[in-house]
């Protein structure tokens, strides 16, 4: 984790800490009631952007032990980076400013499996989705373990919205925004970075 921003590097110590106590069985965030939303009726100022899969298991609020206004979340399966998904995150990065975003995967996903075993095929079901995975395996690395297939996705990704978005590229590039690559292990509920 070389060459953090500062301000970035005190937001991820502070999602980090919070997986801790998500980890610990102690979380600690208390805004998550109507007085929250209603503080953040007409504006909102999220410190993070995170991308993670729909899966119903990756919730970023309750693994990062955060509340209303915090996370600007965005959750696709997969972490697939279509148009809709790449303009989602340059909104907070442009818009909201946030100086961090979290690009998430996590173990076991859905997506990884399905694409695995239908490679380079299209089925003419989810295809939209194999099309964002499937250059990871185009690579021609050994990916037998789905969840090191999820790693390099993730990887993946950043490249690709690095290659892509010119206002996520010139983010990071101006020391405005740096993304983390991070991955969920169910068995223990920890968020590593990669
Ligand atoms: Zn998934």
């Amino acid at each position: 984790m070389n060459n953090i921003p500062f301000k970035a590097q005190n937001e991820l110590n502070k999602l980090l800490a919070g997986n801790q106590n998500f980890v610990n069985g102690t979380p600690t965030a208390s805004n998550m009631c109507l007085n929250t939303l209603k503080k953040y009726a007409f504006h909102q100022e999220p410190y993070a952007a995170v991308l993670s899969c729909s899966d119903s298991r990756v919730v970023p609020e309750i693994i990062f032990d955060c509340g209303i206004g915090e996370l600007f979340v965005v959750r696709v399966a997969g972490i697939t980076a279509g148009p809709n998904v790449v303009e989602s995150l340059e909104y907070a990065v442009y818009k909201l400013k946030v100086p961090l975003m979290i690009l998430l995967g996590h173990d076991d996903c859905g997506v990884m499996k399905y694409a695995k075993d239908n490679y380079p095929n299209f089925t003419g079901h989810f295809d939209s989705i194999l099309k964002c995975v499937y250059p990871v395996l185009d690579k021609k690395e050994d990916i037998t373990c789905h969840n090191f297939f999820a790693q390099q996705h993730t990887i993946w990704v950043e490249e690709y919205l690095m290659k892509t978005s010119k206002i996520i590229s010139n983010a990071v590039k101006n020391c405005d925004l740096y993304i983390a690559k991070a991955h969920l292990d169910h068995s223990t509920g920890v968020v590593s970075i990669i």
